[in-house]
């Protein structure tokens, strides 16, 4: 192998990992994210564009960009994002500025992003793993929309029922995560994003510095 083939695997093998929490709403997914940035330091949440106003608890720049649906159109006209889509009649967006920022400040990137999100995701970038958080059961579900307080009746029924498409989309993901227990279901997600960094294509730079070790007089079978 090459020096400049080398130097391509260990780039690879060095660059931040893009892991994706797809779930239908009131799952968990907040709640598990902000505690796997709690216990992953190197892991940073890409923060999306949003048409949707601000919950009370919400702070610009943190939660999301918040900004009008002049600005998104503009966004999307200027090509400034990787995926976007219209959620329980909001759009979202990630843009291409908010991964190469987190990746160049070395960060691993964290997505909390719906499942048409993931796919688009996917298709720019084939190396990001996907993982589906479901809550245990769909009425547990709805207690949890109702217990988070943030949202109207109206909007709570809304999103309980898009619940089943995100369902439906199971076979795109790489890992599906039922959250019944928090403590257990964020011991799973973590082993997941740790697991990433043993994939073969991780690990090809070492696998070729020990092959340069081996001496001339050995032989295989
Ligand atoms: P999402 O981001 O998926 O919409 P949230 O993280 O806002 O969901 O959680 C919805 C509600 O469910 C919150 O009140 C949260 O405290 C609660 N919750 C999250 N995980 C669990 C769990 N494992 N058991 C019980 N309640 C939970
Ligand atoms: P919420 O309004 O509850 O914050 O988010 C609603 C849904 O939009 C969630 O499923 C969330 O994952 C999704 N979402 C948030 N940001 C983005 C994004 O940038 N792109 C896509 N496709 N979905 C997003």
């Amino acid at each position: 192998m090459t020096d400049r083939s080398l130097i391509a695997l260990k780039r690879r093998a060095e660059r931040g990992k893009l892991f994706v929490v797809s779930a239908p709403s009131g799952s968990g997914k907040s709640t598990l994210v902000r505690m796997l940035l709690k216990v992953e330091p190197a892991c940073a949440l890409s923060i999306s564009y949003t048409t949707r106003a601000p919950r009370s608890t919400e702070q610009e720049g943190v939660d999301y960009y918040f900004i009008s649906r002049e600005t998104f159109d503009q966004m999307i006209s200027d090509g400034a994002f990787v995926e976007w889509a219209e959620v329980h009649g909001n759009r979202y967006g990630t843009s291409f500025h908010e991964i190469e920022r987190l990746l160049e400040a070395g960060h691993d990137v964290l997505f909390d992003i719906d499942y048409q999100g993931a796919r688009a995701l996917k298709a720019c970038y084939p190396e990001a793993t996907l993982l589906l958080l479901l809550p245990p059961t769909m009425a547990e579900l709805k207690r949890r929309l109702r217990k988070r307080g943030t949202d109207t009746a109206e909007v709570i029924e809304r999103r309980w029922h898009a619940a089943w498409r995100e369902l439906e989309h199971y076979g795109i993901f790489d890992f599906v995560v039922v959250n019944d227990n928090l403590q257990q279901a964020l011991g799973e997600l973590q082993s997941i994003y740790r697991a990433e960094q043993n994939l073969w294509w991780r690990r090809a730079y070492h696998v070729e510095m020990l092959l340069k070790e081996k001496p001339e007089a050995v032989e295989h079978d």
